[in-house]
């Protein structure tokens, strides 16, 4: 079941809310998620604690596909019942995967009923376009293509600061690999209701212009603080192997991990985040990477794991 008429991120924000008022969004959210809760629905630390043992689950269900792939990729071909195992475990991760992305509108809806007091809606144009930015970087919830998967909000990646149509909607699975080539590459543009978001406005990067906040990250303190800040984080998630909260992978859905480029051209250049099952320079791992090119990317990760953006 989902608790949003609109689409969703794990960061509390709605996309599409644009005829209501915020009130009436967040009375909705809260009838939705009482129904929930009288029904016996895992909420607060108890879908926590689910979630985290269906993750380690799914960590192994993924490791031993990856493992029958790659012996599938080697031999030319698998045996009847390593097929079978293949399919069984493929379903099973199905599974898996739509009792996360449960978990996930629980915990978006609970972010949305605690911040209630600092939620406003946000029309997406010229100046505040970082503030999309900042939010399609975040898995969203409830936006499916024609072939059953998820989409993603993507933008034009070569932009750090991208304007209001540079964004589109685009198919994860661009990023399946099939024996024919990408399982699917299916783009949308957005719809003009996808331009009106309610979210947690108290972040001082969204009391900037977008173009105000491109020119602050050319200050050099500033990036080093930023870069600082960044490393610590990465040596941290490192030290507890753990991926970042704020983003999972649309194939493998676990949390991705934080990396560092060993040579890079500045800050804007110096991170990614990639599945998990990403190996370096091999074709047999998962292709998902995520470039973090922009202010806004970095602002949104050091929120989501540190509680404090970049401003
Ligand atoms: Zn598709
Ligand atoms: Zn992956």
């Amino acid at each position: 079941m989902s608790f949003f008429s609109w689409l969703a991120n794990g960061l509390g924000t709605l996309l599409g809310v644009v005829a209501d008022a915020v009130t009436t969004v967040v009375d909705s959210v809260r009838r939705a998620y009482d129904a929930y809760v009288g029904r016996g629905g895992a909420v607060q630390q108890a879908v926590a604690d689910e979630s985290r043992s269906k993750k380690e689950r799914l960590r192994e269900v993924n490791d031993e596909i990856m493992h029958l792939r790659n012996r599938s990729m080697s031999r030319g071909e698998l045996a009847d019942h390593e097929r079978r195992r293949w399919q069984q475990l493929r379903e099973e991760r199905d599974e898996l995967l739509g009792a996360l992305q449960q978990a996930k509108e629980v915990k978006a809806a609970e972010k949305i009923l605690d911040s209630e007091s600092v939620l406003e809606k946000v029309e997406v144009d010229l100046e505040t376009s970082h503030v999309l930015q900042y939010n399609a970087f975040a898995d969203t919830l409830g936006k499916t293509c024609q072939c059953g998967r998820p989409m993603k909000l993507q933008w034009r990646r070569e932009l750090n600061v991208a304007g209001p149509r540079d964004f589109y909607w685009g198919c994860t699975g661009w990023y399946v690999q099939t024996g024919r080539g990408k399982a699917c590459t299916r783009t949308e543009p957005l719809q003009r209701s996808d331009y009106g978001l309610m979210t947690d406005t108290s972040a001082p990067e969204f009391s900037v212009t977008a173009e105000e906040f491109g020119v602050i990250l050319e200050d050099p303190g500033t990036t080093n603080i930023i870069a600082t800040r960044v490393n610590d984080l990465r040596s941290d998630l490192a030290a507890r192997r753990q991926g970042v909260e704020l983003a999972t992978c649309p194939v493998h859905g676990e949390h991705m991990v934080l990396r560092k480029k060993s040579n890079s051209s500045g800050l804007l250049d110096a991170y990614f985040l990639a599945c998990p099952h990403w190996q370096p320079n091999n074709e047999q791992g998962c292709p998902f990477i995520e470039k973090l090119k922009s202010g806004s990317q970095l602002a949104a990760l050091l929120k989501s794991e540190t509680g404090r953006g970049i401003l």
